[in-house]
């Protein structure tokens, strides 16, 4: 048959790949982003009882009015920001699906969208399939800061969208506040959409405070927030999570949703709307989770790779510089199949593939197989 693939020079995406790798085999995988351990039972029970309970047709197309409430309550009493469950919040099937409608709702032939590389990898084949121009500006180790100067001279009359995300996949770095005033002024009397991608927004460390995009006003007018519950609660496997913007632009982007998923799973809405009344479920994963990013880097000091904290996010990236010049690809494959412990190259989250011999670990897992990771780190 003939025909023309739109993203030719895409493949199978590396988290598949080392996942596969992992379990062939027999590694510790440290490499997709996904915890370990359970879920909290409570909310399992709740999904259950929601099911049991007869929720179980459609959900209304924008979300279970009750769980869009909640997260409006949540964006008040987080950020003092005020989002209406009516028409400002949308329930999508996970971030991922967020991401794509904002793009493929906006995003037409030519039209530029600015990101920073490394990127997190659902950003750019999105905008390749709405015939957009990806336009990557790549930040380096150990900040990842923004040059934001730079930012400005890539803006064009044809750009229409710049994404950013913090805390960030894979770098593990934040924006500050200084960061987010300056896209709010760069965009400033521009038609510029801004998608933020907050699905680490409750995993900040050494007592730093997340910078939402809603916590600047102008900024906040032109701006999409992605959330994932999968990423707060443990569960990336049931891929629920939501979309914050301005009605108008809201209301453009639910034309797409519609058409796209219509509405997602029903039962877990329902329980969702309901743990989320506790906010100590989410406020404490900060907490929870410096414990295992500190426990991760204490096991691995005094071995041959070096590394800055991770600022945000379940990830910790690994410089491996002192062990050998291999490609980190190659260097990643031999770790698994060699070593048994699977992570992620850096260079396929980089849109020139630079290769900073730096891999990604996620430390979202049990104090055990962090324990048992951190003795394979240190015996290469
Ligand atoms: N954005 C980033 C930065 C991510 O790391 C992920 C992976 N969870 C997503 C979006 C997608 O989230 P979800 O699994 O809810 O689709
Ligand atoms: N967000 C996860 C990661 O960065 C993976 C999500 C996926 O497998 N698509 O590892």
């Amino acid at each position: 048959m003939q025909y023309q693939s739109k993203l030719p020079h895409v493949g199978t995406t590396i988290f598949s790949v080392m996942s596969a790798l992992a379990q062939e085999h027999n590694a510790i995988n440290l490499s997709q982003g996904f915890p370990n351990f359970k879920s909290d039972s409570k909310l399992i029970y709740m999904v259950s009882k929601a099911m049991n309970s007869g929720f179980n047709q459609y959900a209304p197309m924008p979300g279970s009015f009750d769980l869009r409430t909640v997260i409006s309550e949540k964006f008040e009493n987080l950020y003092n920001s005020s989002y209406h469950p009516e028409s400002e919040i949308t329930v999508t099937a996970g971030a991922t699906q967020a991401i794509f409608t904002v793009i493929s709702t906006f995003i037409s032939k030519g039209d530029e969208v600015i990101y920073f590389s490394p990127a997190y990898d659902c950003y750019e084949p999105a905008i390749t399939l709405h015939q957009g121009i990806p336009k990557a500006i790549q930040l380096q180790s150990p900040n990842y800061a923004i040059d934001w100067n730079l930012v400005k001279s890539e803006v064009t009359s044809k750009t229409k969208m710049i994404i950013i995300n913090t805390p960030h996949n894979p770098t593990g770095s934040i924006l500050n506040a200084t960061d987010l005033l300056a896209l709010q002024d760069l965009t400033n009397g521009t038609d510029i959409i801004v998608l933020s991608d907050e699905v680490y927004e409750h995993i900040v460390f050494d007592n730093a405070q997340h910078q939402s995009a809603c916590l600047f006003p102008e900024l906040k007018k032109r701006t999409f927030i992605t959330a994932s519950f999968g990423k707060t609660f443990h569960n990336t496997g049931w891929k629920i999570g939501y979309c914050c913007g301005p009605s108008e632009l809201m209301s453009e982007f639910r034309k797409v949703h519609q058409f796209n998923v219509f509405s997602v799973h029903h039962p877990t809405q329902v329980a969702l709307a309901e743990y989320l009344q506790t906010p100590s479920n989410y406020t404490e994963l900060n907490a929870f989770f410096q414990q295992k990013r500190d426990l991760f880097i204490k096991l691995i000091e005094g071995s041959k790779f070096t590394f800055t904290p991770s600022k945000g996010s379940y990830f910790q990236l690994l410089n491996y510089k002192a062990i050998t010049d291999e490609n980190d690809v190659e260097f990643a494959k031999q770790l698994t199949i060699n070593n048994k412990l699977a992570s992620i190259p850096m260079s396929v989250f980089n849109s020139n593939n630079q290769d900073d011999k730096m891999l990604r670990f996620c430390f979202a897992k049990t104090e055990d197989t962090l324990k048992q990771a951190a003795d394979i780190l240190q015996n290469i």
